[in-house]
């Protein structure tokens, strides 16, 4: 079999790379071991423009943003789905400091920040002692349906294998790549944090961090906003919400724990008012990295291998963009944003 490319991974940055590759005409094969714990599977699929204690805006979300929306729209449509919707946060504010905080910011950033209407039709589901602020737009995106309908046209296709890779049975060349039957231009690892300990990129500075969340069935509680106090409430299929996270860099094991469970659902008990349910607990690593900007590009010497990688807790706004970057410095060699572009570490890539 020969193809242009060889994908490693169908998380969301594979998933858009082999996209953003196939409508310019290339070919490519996906090889996904499809794991239930990776990192798109676990996420809550947020794209949230405002970012951390100070309420600043996120990196280049003012392109990042409108140009996630529409790839999510234009690639729902063809797959006859509805990949994203807008689900405004609305952040109950847990101390007088939070408020006045928000005060502050909110008049310097009044095209994502405003006061909610009608902030009191809260008062019936939740439990709360001072103002709420609205991020707005924020948007939802379905990771779970992009990466089901993805994965059955890709089967449809006959261009996945469901299999691990083994970098140890690749021969690799500056020219070509060969992997079991396959001969191919390029290889590109999209294969996250599994990715780390790659030889030709175990040098990039790359840092895990290990996110967890609960499933929680709320039947009552609106699906309309995404709700925050501490713990961010995430409506998720069906009636059930996403409850999460942790932001945790120093952990033993990638498990699920007891601690995050209790705390999160004694948090809900005082927090919403209605009954909830518990039906699940998950766990992932992030493929973050230190300097949090993402790794996109080809291996400055061996230039056969490429690298979609280290999104961090922003898959779901770099992703489309960067995906089309790569794709666009592959097909038509226009270069990729200097602060993703991999080479920015070409010196420690070549040692
Ligand atoms: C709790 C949590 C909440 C999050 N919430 C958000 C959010 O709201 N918004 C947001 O933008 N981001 C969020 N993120 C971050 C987001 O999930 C990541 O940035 C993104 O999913 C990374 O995607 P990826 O494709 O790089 O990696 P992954 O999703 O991990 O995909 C890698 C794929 O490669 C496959 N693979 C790996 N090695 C091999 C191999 N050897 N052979 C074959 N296949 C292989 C894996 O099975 C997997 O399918 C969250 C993350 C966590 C953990």
């Amino acid at each position: 079999m020969q193809v242009d490319y060889i994908i490693v991974g169908q998380g969301i940055c594979g998933s858009f790379l082999s996209h953003e590759l196939i409508k310019a005409g290339r070919s490519v094969l996906v090889i996904d071991e499809s794991k239930p714990f990776s990192s798109t599977k676990v996420a809550s699929g947020v794209i949230n423009p405002i970012t951390g204690r100070r309420m600043v805006r996120t990196w280049e979300i003012e392109t990042l943003m409108p140009y996630a929306v529409a790839a999510y729209q234009a690639w729902g449509e063809e797959l006859g789905v509805e990949l994203i919707r807008q689900c405004n946060i609305l952040d109950f504010h847990p101390t007088p400091q939070m408020v006045l905080a928000f005060a502050e910011r909110q008049p310097f950033e009044q095209e994502y920040l405003r006061h909610p209407q009608n902030p009191d039709q809260w008062k019936q589901f939740f439990t709360y002692d001072f103002t709420i602020g609205e991020v707005d737009p924020c948007w939802l995106i379905d990771l779970h349906t992009l990466l089901d309908k993805w994965r059955a046209s890709l089967q449809a296709q006959q261009i996945l294998r469901e299999d691990a890779f083994v970098l140890e049975e690749c021969q690799i060349t500056r020219e070509a790549v060969r992997y079991q039957d396959i001969q191919a231009q390029k290889i590109i690892f999209c294969d996250g944090v599994a990715g780390f300990n790659n030889p030709y990129f175990k040098n990039l500075p790359y840092a895990r961090n290990k996110g967890q969340a609960l499933i929680v069935r709320i039947p009552d509680l609106p699906r309309s906003n995404i709700f925050k106090q501490s713990f961010t409430l995430v409506p998720w299929r069906e009636d059930l919400f996403w409850v999460g996270s942790t932001y945790e860099w120093n952990f033993t094991d990638t498990n699920p724990s007891p601690d995050f469970r209790n705390k999160a659902e004694a948090h809900l008990q005082h927090w919403v008012k209605l009954p909830f349910e518990t039906l699940d607990h998950l766990a992932a690593e992030r493929p973050a990295n230190m300097e949090r900007r993402p790794f996109v590009g080809l291996h400055p010497v061996t230039t056969s291998v490429g690298l979609f990688n280290g999104m961090g807790t922003k898959g779901c706004s770099l992703s489309p963009y960067f995906a089309t970057e790569f794709a666009n410095y592959l097909v038509h060699g226009t270069p990729i944003l200097p602060q993703a572009d991999v080479r920015r570490f070409t010196k420690i890539l070549s040692r």
